[in-house]
């Protein structure tokens, strides 16, 4: 009997409680096969304690399997100071972890092409077997660059400084063309090399690095072209390697190409700890809080989320699928949250816990072998 996986589970502010706990409820319906740490940050650790990070929930998230996140912020918290921000808590996560590389997948589910803002025939451009889809992978340095560099004000003025190092830089690429080689085998590195001296060194280390990966092959893009091409032709990608800055906003654009927000998960991934990388797992959105409280948030991205835990922290690749088909499945019966619904007759709108529930109808019984050992927490 193998023993039970210890996740640290922090489930934040607005509407991370409402779909962390449809992800939870979701692993649960997987088996009894999880221990989960609740922790706090963001707002409720400031709330609680003054501080978005309190140490002990740094030094608990480290001692777990994997961490899984809801999100954190909210109105309530927009008049603090930077430093003691709820929005913190996310960038000492993410350096105490050391999880450098994030990673987005965006891939337009067959189902939600109805919600794509994009027209079918755009769609269909650069898509590989002109089926009017796309499916690509965004990712992120999360520990560098700009919001991690110095900030300040001098007078009447304010900066942001962006820096990287060649080792940062190198890491990043390296998980991304490790991706690659599992997926279509196009890396494209996106930066702002007619401007930036960093962009300059990003495409400085990238050559080194493709030497190294003979089978994928490589492009560079500038960063605006990048985000208008995303909307004239998303199917021409396949991974994009980005820095911080640039991720995050991308990322949210490629998320409203799939429908919605609500949809996308993420992986932070770092090194590898007893075999498996470090990893913290999130959707990609925000605290909603216009939604909190509403049972109108999409919990999938949050559910999709765990599937990624269950992958790169757990090696349980069956689940992960399992809880990937789930997903689809609920989509193919039509069910839908109102930000992900199109207004046709064949689909059923729900809440939070009405999606939530779907998911798990459509999991397998856990098998009677997957039981494991006693809790670790
Ligand atoms: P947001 O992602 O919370 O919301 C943007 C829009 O998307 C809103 O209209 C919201 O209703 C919608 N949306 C978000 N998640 C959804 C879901 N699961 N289902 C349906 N619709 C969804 O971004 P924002 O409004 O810019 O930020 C709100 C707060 O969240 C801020 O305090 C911000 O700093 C914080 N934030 C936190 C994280 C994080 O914890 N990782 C990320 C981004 C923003």
């Amino acid at each position: 009997m193998s023993e039970k996986k210890k996740i640290a589970l922090i489930a934040g502010d607005g509407i991370g409680p409402e779909v962390t706990g449809e992800a939870v409820a979701a692993l649960e319906a997987l088996g009894d096969r999880f221990v989960f740490v609740r922790l706090t940050a963001g707002g409720a650790a400031i709330d609680a304690t003054g501080c978005p990070l309190p140490p002990d929930t740094l030094a608990a998230a480290r001692e777990a399997g994997a961490v899984l996140l809801g999100a954190v912020g909210g109105p309530r918290w927009d008049g603090l100071p930077g430093h003691s921000r709820p929005e913190r808590a996310l960038l000492e996560l993410r350096s105490g972890l050391g999880v450098f590389a994030n990673l987005r997948p965006a891939c337009l589910m067959p189902q939600l092409v109805g919600s794509c803002p994009l027209r079918e025939a755009v769609l269909k451009a650069g898509s590989p077997d002109g089926a009017a889809r796309f499916d690509l992978l965004i990712v992120r340095e999360l520990t560098g660059g700009l919001y991690f560099g110095e900030q300040g004000r001098r007078g009447d003025a304010a900066f942001d400084t962006e820096s990287y190092s060649r080792r940062e830089i190198e890491r990043v690429l390296r998980a991304g063309y490790d991706a690659a080689l599992r997926r279509r085998r196009k890396l494209c590195v996106v930066d702002k090399a007619n401007v930036l001296e960093t962009s300059r060194l990003w495409r400085e280390v990238a050559g080194t690095v493709a030497r190294a990966y003979p089978a994928v092959e490589t492009s560079f893009m500038y960063v605006d072209n990048c985000a208008m091409q995303l909307i004239r032709a998303p199917a021409q990608f396949d991974v994009i390697v980005t820095s911080n800055l640039f991720g995050d906003i991308l990322s949210d654009e490629a998320s409203a190409l799939t429908g919605s927000i609500g949809m996308l998960p993420s992986a932070s991934l770092g090194a590898c700890k007893d075999g498996r990388p470090v990893g913290l797992y999130e959707p990609i959105h925000g605290s909603a809080p216009d939604l909190a409280g509403t049972n109108r948030a999409n919990p999938l991205g949050a559910i999709l989320s765990a599937a990624l835990m269950l992958r790169y922290s757990f090696g349980m690749e069956t689940e992960a699928a399992r809880l990937e088909a789930a997903v689809a499945s609920a989509l193919d019966a039509g069910l839908r949250t109102p930000d992900i619904a199109s207004g046709v007759p064949a689909e059923k709108v729900v809440g939070t816990k009405e999606m939530g529930a779907a998911v798990r109808s459509f999991l397998p019984p856990p098998s009677p072998t997957a039981s494991a050992g006693p809790p670790v927490a």
